[in-house]
């Protein structure tokens, strides 16, 4: 296995933000882009949004990243819309998660609606109101294949639409970015190890369980990115709940 190339992360003009809204979920991908922006000399103001996923315990590692970055950190409670969330696995709970790889068909049934655009929505909100002039959230390449939202075009498009609808309310030069869109997970891993981010520190796992799963499309996803990368996972996986108890 060849390890991958490092990468920079791009960002509009190489510009860093003086203060930057982080849609943080407590994953190894927008941690990272948290440990990133912290290190370029960006203020970070952190958001993490509930809106009833079942692993929800993401949310507490995402409170105790904010804690060591010293950061403020807002938890939105969007928990009442997971009946609107036409039926995503990862909201209902009598559905089934998918295992296998991310990019594969059945991870069609972890896609929750709109999501992206729902916490763009309050992160833009919330930058204007503490004066940020950057959103940023942690799309990446290897989000592409099933979620719409993760996509160049998505962001493009959302880019636009917060202009229009802020117009003459957003900070000098806001803009909203996905620094990671065209990185691979395994370039977010590699440069997670090289920023010095605890990566136990981080939940990836779409079970929730005591442990991540290690069978879950996320969980595969994490396993293969510090595999291609190289890099030792010290990521403790249980096996499917299934499979071990
Ligand atoms: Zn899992």
């Amino acid at each position: 296995v060849t390890p991958v190339p490092p990468f920079r992360p791009g960002y509009p003009g190489d510009r860093v933000p003086r203060h930057v809204v982080v849609v943080l979920s407590g994953g190894l991908d927008s941690t990272t882009l948290a440990y990133w922006l912290a290190s370029r000399g960006a203020a970070l103001t952190l958001l993490t949004v509930d809106y009833g996923q079942r692993h929800r315990k993401e949310i507490c590692f995402a409170r105790r990243t904010a804690a060591v970055l010293q950061a403020a950190h807002h938890v939105a409670d969007l928990s009442f819309i997971s009946p609107l969330a036409g039926g995503s696995a990862l909201t209902a709970p009598a559905a089934e998660i998918p295992d296998g790889h991310y990019t594969a068909e059945s991870m069609r049934a972890t896609v929750v609606p709109n999501r992206n655009a729902l916490m763009l929505d309050l992160a833009v909100g919330l930058a204007i109101t503490v004066g940020a002039d950057a959103v940023a959230f942690g799309a990446h390449a290897g989000d592409h294949a099933i979620y719409p939202d993760c996509r160049p075009e998505f962001l493009a498009a959302y880019q636009q639409m917060a202009a229009v609808a802020n117009d003459g309310f957003l900070p000098e030069g806001f803009t909203v970015t996905a620094p990671f869109l065209e990185a691979s997970k395994a370039a977010i891993a590699g440069l997670a190890a090289r920023l010095g981010v605890p990566v136990t520190g981080t939940w990836s796992c779409y079970r929730g369980g005591p442990a991540h799963c290690g069978t879950c499309g996320t969980c595969v996803e994490r396993r293969e990115a510090f595999d291609l990368a190289g890099l030792d996972d010290p990521t403790a996986y249980a096996g499917h709940p299934g499979e071990v108890s």
